[in-house]
């Protein structure tokens, strides 16, 4: 039988994500407060000859099955840099929702690398799968390293965060996604030339250090989630259920079109969870928690 190795990767939430001016290459420098959530995909590589991919579950029937697919490109550029043939077969089983605003294909990427690293035996460490994934995009590095985590950059030089316990979330999940490049599209049409200065996250991260829940309810922030609700003018409609129905806060995660609201414990997350489904104003919901851990070998 041929070897094969599995790694799950996780999700993310943006805590804090304020947004800068475009580059001259195009590329939007952020400040952001990423949380890795307890949603994962699953990545299983098996010995082959040549580089093959097969997807199942959610969103599978959306997703290329080739070189556009950033799993493809994650063993690509590792067999590339270890000077190893791509030969490997990537089974993904999805259950990050497509084009959510939770990183689904840059956790894919980052199980991919993490995989192939322990199939090929060429052992290139953390430091260098580190440099690879930011190289394939910016929540990569985020989503092999898990946990909590303050992004710069393009949002993959990153610092860890300092929070005690668990966080407890239920994601509100939207029918179709959101093209993340068209809402920083709508971002900066919203803003013209009108572009503040980054905002630091520090009474966010002060409110995660000393767990105050209230604190970090009213410290959420995300430059984007206006951008979404104006090409998705229903979230308005998802935030405003979410708090009516008792969430501490509501936020839409990263480029969205999730809505992500914090509840105060894995109880209530249930509770929410069902009232929410209930209010008929998203596709599914999905109770998780955070920090978990990063891409890694599933047991
Ligand atoms: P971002 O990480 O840019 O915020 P997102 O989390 O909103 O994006 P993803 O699920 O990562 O959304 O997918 C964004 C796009 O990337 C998809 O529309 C798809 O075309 C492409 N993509 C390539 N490979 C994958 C993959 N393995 N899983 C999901 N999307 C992928």
């Amino acid at each position: 039988m041929s070897r094969s190795i599995t790694v799950r990767a996780p999700a993310k939430v943006n805590l804090h994500l304020s947004v800068g001016a475009p580059a001259q290459d195009g590329f939007h420098p952020v400040m952001t407060v990423l949380l890795a959530v307890s949603l994962y995909d699953e990545v299983t590589a098996t010995a082959g000859s040549g580089l093959a991919l097969s997807l199942r579950g959610e969103g599978a029937d959306d997703l290329p099955a080739d070189e556009r697919n950033l799993a493809w490109r994650a063993a690509e550029l590792l067999a590339a840099h270890a000077g190893v043939p791509p030969d490997v077969h990537l089974e993904l089983a999805k259950q990050i929702p497509v084009a959510a605003g939770l990183a689904g294909g840059s956790a894919d990427a980052a199980a991919t690398l993490v995989a192939c690293d322990a199939l090929w035996q060429t052992r290139l460490g953390r430091p260098v799968l580190h440099r690879l994934a930011a190289e394939l995009g910016s929540d990569v590095a985020f989503t092999l390293v898990g946990g909590l985590a303050l992004g710069t950059g393009r949002g993959e030089l990153l610092t860890p965060v300092l929070a005690t316990g668990e966080w407890h979330w239920v994601l509100a999940v939207a029918d179709g996604g959101l093209s993340t490049p068209a809402v920083y599209a709508e971002l900066d049409r919203l803003r013209g030339d009108d572009v503040p200065p980054l905002r630091e996250p520090g009474r966010l991260i002060e409110g995660l250090r000393v767990r105050d829940a209230h604190t970090v309810a009213a410290a959420l922030s995300n430059d984007l989630q206006g951008a979404a609700a104006s090409l998705r003018p229903a979230l308005r409609k998802t935030l405003r259920e979410g708090e009516h129905l008792g969430a501490q806060a509501g936020i839409v995660s990263g480029s969205g079109p999730t809505c992500a609201f914090l509840v105060g414990s894995a109880r209530a997350a249930v509770r929410f969870a069902a009232a929410l489904s209930g209010a008929g104003v998203c596709r599914t919901v999905r109770i998780v928690h955070g920090p978990v851990h990063g891409a890694r070998l599933a047991t």
